[in-house]
Parts: structure tokens; sequence; C-alpha cells
């Protein structure tokens, strides 16, 4: 096990990507779980909090430690076994994305979420319970996790496998591998039905393997992962279609959503759940992305065939079988044609060069706002809300207003299906910052009041603390210490995330 305990050696593990700076005094880069094992108890004994360290794409100074240890991951990077039949992958917490999704490709195999940042580690994603732009179809990472391995602070290991382990109403309880019992009451707390990924899930009833996964690494270090991938999906349709009326493109929005929720059916067993599904005649997205007129304003720069009138976009995508193409094709035009006088500059994509650029263009976005941070020297302050659909609009409506009322510099993009924006407000003077956090402020306000959330993709950390305080009472932040203290006593784990 590699030790440091020169901060200068170990500096890049005091920050993620949000920039939130902490202290440790040591980092420990365990090989294995016996390793790692003895790592935590050690700490444990002594009352060293540990910090669990993936590959530090997070956004809310989840990773980032405020004392004692970091322990990271990174040596836990392997595959360890690939089940073609099963559509299975067993794997190491530090693999990223990227390296997993490539190899998947070798095998004819699909991991559907698709969270933007390729460069995050797996471990990383169940411990915030990361979405992709395919969540509008398919769900978050949640919904794929199969199996977890999981070591606790004082050393015990559970092995957690789906559809094994309900809670009886809000009692749960779960045995480790050696066979010592921890029980737990559940709270009555009720999460927001829109995507969510703010402290720990709860349901009676729940699955035991779910209130691990998005628990910020606050109840246990997370060590092997079987993932439930699908086969490549056969076609699939692309497109950036463009809008001249805002009001008109959430009318498209709501109508896509409309369509597909209808429509939906389990593609793997190719069975509609609709009775009445006709299949090749329909709209059924699984992406359905925004960008705001600044943002492409900003992308014009480099896509000057952005055209001039449009003052919003939707990307969006769609899976069929080959014999439907032209009908879904067809469908998708006139639906577009009904919203938009500029259906005839939609940019279609069908093969995966296409649509490599179609989310070339998508990622270009965040990397300009990034360049115009970097150069001017600025900050960038963004929102991870979501609402109910039925608000969508007139969120995003008051969303407008605030930012024209601050007069503040700003690109809204993100997951309109799941009413999910992300407002980034660029920043520079003492003024701005002052109005861009009471935005924020303003913003997570009037989400909980509509029934959102503060937090649907990037979770908590240690950054938005306060925002997750306000959404639930004291006593239901309260109850899910309690449900911490069941399996870290000492409160060593992820010190700080979640929790004061
Ligand atoms: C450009 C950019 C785009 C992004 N896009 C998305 C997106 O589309 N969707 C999305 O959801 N997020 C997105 N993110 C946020 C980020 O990528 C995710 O939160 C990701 O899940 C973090 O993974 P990581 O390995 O980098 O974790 P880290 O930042 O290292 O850690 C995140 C949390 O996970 C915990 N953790 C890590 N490994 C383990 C483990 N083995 N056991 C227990 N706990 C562990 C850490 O302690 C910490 O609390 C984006 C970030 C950036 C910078």
């Amino acid at each position: 096990m590699i030790e440091k305990r020169n901060k200068d050696t170990f500096e890049q593990y005091l920050a993620d990507a949000s920039n939130y700076i902490g202290n440790a005094d040591v980092l420990f880069v365990p090989e294995t779980s016996v390793e790692l094992k003895k790592c935590i108890i050690d700490c444990n004994s002594k009352n060293i909090p540990v910090t669990i360290s993936g590959a530090g794409t997070g956004l809310t100074g989840g990773r980032v430690p405020e004392s004692g240890a970091i322990i990271s991951m990174e040596k836990f990077n392997k595959i360890l076994s690939i089940d073609e039949q099963e559509k299975l992958i067993t794997l190491q917490p530090a693999l990223t994305l990227a390296e997993m999704e490539n190899e998947l490709n070798n095998h004819n195999l699909f991991y559907k979420v698709n969270p933007t940042e390729k460069n995050a580690s797996i471990g990383g994603n169940i411990a915030t319970n990361a979405s992709g732009s395919r969540t509008f179809r398919y769900g978050p990472t949640r919904d794929y996790v199969m199996r977890l391995k999981i070591i606790l602070a004082n050393g015990d290991e559970l092995e957690l496998n789906r559809g094994e382990v309900f809670a009886s109403g809000n009692e749960l309880e779960i045995k480790s591998v050696n066979g010592k019992t921890y029980k737990i009451e559940l709270p009555e707390i009720e999460m927001p039905a829109v995507k969510h990924a703010a402290g720990y899930y709860i349901k009676p009833g729940m699955d035991a393997i779910d209130l691990f996964i998005g628990s910020e690494g606050t109840l246990g270090v997370v060590t092997e992962i079987t993932l439930h991938l699908a086969p490549l999906p056969e076609n699939v349709l692309g497109g950036i279609a463009f809008f001249d009326d805002l009001d008109k493109l959430f009318g498209f929005v709501e109508s896509v959503r409309d369509s597909s929720r209808k429509y939906r059916y389990d593609g793997e067993k190719g069975m509609p759940l609709n009775p009445h599904f006709i299949i090749g005649n329909i709209i059924d997205a699984r992406t359905v992305e925004y960008f705001d007129n600044n943002s492409l304003k900003l992308l014009k720069k480099s896509y000057p065939q952005v055209p001039d009138r449009a003052v919003g976009a939707i990307w969006f995508e769609q899976e069929y079988d080959s014999k439907d193409e032209n009908n879904i094709m067809e469908a998708w035009y006139n639906l577009i044609s009904g919203f938009s006088q500029l259906a005839d500059d939609t940019w279609t994509a069908t093969n995966p060069k296409e649509h490599n650029l179609l989310s070339e263009f998508r990622h270009a976005l965040p990397e300009k706002v990034f360049e115009i941070i970097v150069n001017n020297k600025k900050l960038k302050i963004g929102t991870d809300t979501a609402v109910p659909d039925k608000y969508a609009v007139s969120y995003y409506k008051y969303l407008m207003e605030r930012l024209e009322h601050f007069g503040l510099q700003h690109y809204i993009w993100g997951h309109i299906g799941n009413s999910h924006f992300h407002a980034n407000v660029i920043v520079k003077t003492d003024e701005e910052v002052k109005n861009g956090y009471k935005f924020y402020d303003e913003c997570i306000d009037e989400a909980i009041y509509l029934g959102g959330t503060v937090s649907a993709e990037h979770g908590i950390g240690k950054l938005k603390k306060k925002y997750f305080y306000r959404m639930y009472s004291n006593e239901a932040i309260g109850k899910m210490k309690e449900i911490k203290k069941v399996f870290d006593s000492n409160n060593i784990l992820n010190r700080g995330n979640l929790f004061d």
C-alpha cells in the first residue's frame, strides 16, 4: 500500500472539480481489499476521519477531506467479468466510465445511463447515483446496480444483491458476510417525485442495496460492483432541432414527453407496456436535452450553421428498428414542424460519425463556458435543481426573471426531459458573486416550494448541505444520521458529506 504524508505529494486529492479545497494528514492507496480493510479498521480504532477518493470529477466537494486520511481507490480498477449471456459486468470501483464503455463496445453491450463526464469512476457514479443524457428514458445509475460489495467502517463486509433483502415496512435488517446483523428503522421521509440525488434513498419495503446507492460514501466503501447492461441498440436517430419561439419549444418538449411516456415499452423484451402501441409510428425519445439562446450564441462562434433566428434548441435521440426508419424520421419532422419554423434546419444523425458530431456540439458548450471562466478569471455558480414536469415551464420562467433582475451573465442547458436545468451563472466582481449566490438561493427555495429537489444528479457533498437542510426537516435529517450511525458508529467515513 502506498502511503504519503507529505502534503505536497498529494495536493491534487485535496480538491475536486468544484475547486473546493480541503485538508488531510495522509493519503493511503491500498491495492487489495485486505489492505483497504486493515487501513479502515486502523483509522476507525484511532477515530481518524477517512475520505474516499474516486476520480475527483465530483461537483460538490464529496471527495474533498476536511481532515484525517484520504483513501484513494485508484488501484481498484479492473474489470472482473463480463457475462454476455446475462448482460452483466462485474468491476472494481475505480474503473472509469470511458474505460468500461470502450470495453463494452467490444462485446456489443451497452450501459444505458450515459453521464457526461467519462473520466468519472463507476464507484463515484454509484456514490452519487449519477444520471446522464439517457436518464429521461432509462433512469439513473441506481436502476442498473445489481450487486455491491461494501466494506464498513468497522471492517465488516456487506454483499448486497438486488432483489434479495427488502425492508419489512420501515424495518430493514442487513446481514454482513460475517453474520453480523445491522438493524435500521427507516424514517417516514417523502422523497420528491422528480429525478433526485440528495440524501439517502428511503422508502417502506425498499431493497437494501438502494440505501447505499447515492449515499455519497457515508455508509461504506464500495469495492465491487455488478451492473446490468443491454445489447447495443440496432439504430439510433439523433437530432438537434432549433426553435424560433421559446414557448413553442416548451410545447414541443411537452409533446415529446407525453408521447414517449404514453407509449413507453420494454425495449429488451420488445413488449409494449401499452397494448395500443403501434411500432414505427411514434415518438419514443431516450434523450431530450436543452440549449438556451445564450448557449447557442456562444456555440455559433464555432458552429456558424446554427440558424440566426434560433432562440433555443433540443438535442433528441430515439432508438428504432431498421424497418421503422422512415416512419420515425417522418414523425419527428412533423412534430418539429408543428412547433418551429426552423424544422428544415434540424441536424440529424443516424450513424456513429454523425452522432459524434452532435455530442461534440453538446460537449463544446461546457468547454466554452470553462474557457470564459479561465480566460477572465471568473467563477461559475451552477444549479442542479429539478421540479415536477407540470412546473418545468413556470420554473424556467422564474429562473429567467431572477437572472434578469440580478443582471447576471448566464448559460442554461440540461436535461429538460426530466425538468432538470443547469443554470450556469458566470460572476467576477463582489457584487456579481453576491447576486449569483442570491439567485442560487432563490432557485433552490422555488424548487423546494414546487416539490422538486436541490440536487437531481450531483449530490450534496459538503457544498450543498445548507440546501439539503432546507429540503428536509431537522427531524428527517436526524433520522438519516441515525442510519449512518448504525454502519459507522464513530462517524469516520466521508465526514462532512450530507451532514454537519
Ligand atoms: C464536466 C463535468 C460533467 C459532469 N456531468 C455529469 C453528468 O452528466 N451526470 C452526473 O451525474 N454527474 C456529472 N458530473 C459530476 C461527476 O462526474 C459525478 O458526480 C461523478 O459521479 C463523480 O465520480 P468521481 O469518480 O469523479 O467521484 P469523486 O469526485 O472522486 O467522488 C464523488 C463522491 O463519491 C464518493 N466515492 C467515490 N468512490 C467511492 C467508493 N468506491 N465507495 C464509496 N464512495 C465513493 C466520494 O467519497 C465522493 O463522496 C460532471 C462533472 C463534470 C466535471
